[in-house]
């Protein structure tokens, strides 16, 4: 007989047939004459109840040393169970112990554990009841994303993670090497990318928006999913330099169509998660954030709100509020800002348009006011931008301005100016943090407890 898991048991509720379950034991009570053991095997957040009688075999050796961590394999009857919240129950006919977890030294007690403590036992803090509901839930939004697109016939593109091109033409980007370290070959004063292993200087991606353009400009609509990476020093609470970033790039659309298509897009994922996941928005609506439910119905139950850049600075000059950070036409609006708008004045997300040229990207599409660009970010409660996207410039001279404008090479560009050269149609397309979507629809205050493994400035664990 093989195992099933709990999630499934708890589906099927195959009371009075002997079952098989393996997991891990969150806690044992003992009462007069058996046993009371919470068994977790990671396919949901409920644990089942196991009663074990003391007529069992190795009772008192085994049973009575179970403790929280320790893996077993159990075999018994389901029953339709008397106790409160409690639909079914195990009672045991054979216990096995697969793995003892000392309870003098396992970190993880059955105690509620800060998330900073968890984040330094990486190895062991998917086992709790929080982390673990993160990992499925990003697990089932993964494949929403996915299902989203696939839906609508759009093809998923790979990117490369290892990129010779500068997206944002900035700098930021984690250099990827095999130049010997402790005698780096120079020449002109700076490192001979032409002696490293691809002839030239290579990074990590920062975005597959541009490749994803090429892709764009053959196949109609394309998205991409994959890692992308940020040498930026940012020590805040949404930022990563490893993250996963949806960039969807669709052909013959306009910044009209890109908003509608990101709006739908976020409602879908935002009710993939309600529908799939339940159990998990309800624990961390119950122990993470008392706010999530309200927040995420409000997300389905109305528009997005809308306001140009030029007008979200009317309304913060004279807003009355006071700011740390400068408002003034032709600056970035500052965290404090976005989140002025979105959470004290319009309540919902936000989608702020025509950004100045200025503080934007060469890709972006020039208005025909000559000073802004056809730009989107969506700003959510909680957290600020979530989604940046762009109507791209498809008009070869203008983008051969931009780019002098910007002081950047023409010559670095010329596969990008080809696009335009053959065939250029109008296209747009923005990207979506993964981890910042698990962070809104979790309700979980810190980038780092969203992804299984995070890399930030000065931490990077296993
Ligand atoms: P921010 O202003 O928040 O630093 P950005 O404007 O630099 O973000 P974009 O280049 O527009 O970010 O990237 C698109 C999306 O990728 C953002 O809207 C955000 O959801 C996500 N993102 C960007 N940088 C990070 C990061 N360091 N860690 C996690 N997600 C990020
Ligand atoms: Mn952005």
């Amino acid at each position: 007989m093989s195992h099933i898991r709990i999630t499934q048991l708890l589906k099927t509720r195959p009371i009075g047939q002997t079952v098989e379950i393996k997991g891990w034991i969150r806690t044992r009570r003992d009462s007069k004459g058996f046993s009371f053991l919470e068994v977790n095997d990671g396919s949901c957040v409920a644990n089942l109840q196991v009663i074990a009688e003391d007529s069992l075999p190795r009772y008192q050796e085994e049973i009575l040393r179970l403790t929280t961590g320790c893996s077993v394999r159990i075999s018994g009857q389901l029953a339709a169970s008397p106790a409160k919240g409690q639909t079914v129950e195990l009672k045991a006919v054979e216990v096995e112990v697969y793995g003892w977890a000392d309870p003098e030294i396992y970190p993880l007690q059955k105690k509620r554990h800060s998330f900073e403590f968890l984040r330094e036992i990486a190895h062991l803090r998917p086992r709790t009841n929080s982390l673990g509901a993160v990992a499925r839930l990003r697990s089932a939004l993964s494949f929403a994303v996915h299902r989203f697109f696939q839906e609508q016939d759009f093809q998923y593109i790979h990117t490369p993670i290892i990129t010779t091109g500068d997206c944002e033409g900035a700098g930021e980007m984690f250099t990827v090497t095999t130049l010997d370290l402790n005698n780096v070959p120079r020449k002109d004063d700076r490192p001979d990318f032409s002696q490293d292993f691809f002839g030239r200087q290579a990074s990590l991606t920062v975005s597959g928006q541009l490749e994803a353009e090429i892709y764009c400009l053959a196949l109609g609509n394309v998205y991409t999913f994959g890692p992308t990476f940020r040498a930026e020093n940012s020590h805040t609470s949404r930022h990563l330099a490893e993250f996963w970033m949806i960039e969807p790039e669709m052909a013959f659309c306009d910044l009209a169509q890109d908003i509608q298509v990101a709006e739908a897009f976020i409602k879908y994922l935002v009710q993939y998660a309600l529908d799939h996941c339940p159990d998990e928005i309800e624990l961390f609506a119950n122990f993470v954030d008392k706010g999530l439910r309200a927040r995420l119905t409000a997300v389905l139950a109305q528009d997005f709100a809308r306001i140009t850049y030029s007008e979200a600075i009317d309304r913060l000059k004279t807003c009355g509020k006071k700011f740390d950070f400068p408002v003034a036409w032709g600056t970035d609006l500052q965290s404090e800002h976005e989140r002025y708008l979105c959470e004290e004045v319009f309540k919902r997300p936000l989608i702020v348009t025509d950004y100045p040229k200025k503080i934007k990207p060469f890709y972006m599409r020039v208005n025909d006011d000559n000073a802004t660009v056809a730009a989107m970010d969506i700003l959510v409660p909680g957290l600020g931008e979530i989604i940046g996207g762009s109507q791209r410039e498809e008009r070869y001279d203008r983008l051969l301005s931009r780019l002098e404008e910007m002081g950047l090479k023409p010559e670095d560009y010329n596969w990008y100016l080809d696009l335009r050269r053959y065939g250029t149609a109008p296209h747009a397309g923005f990207g979506l943090g993964f981890e910042r979507l698990i962070q809104f629809i979790s309700g979980m205050a810190n980038i780092r407890e969203v992804i299984p493994f995070p890399r930030t400035p000065g931490s990077a664990t296993l």
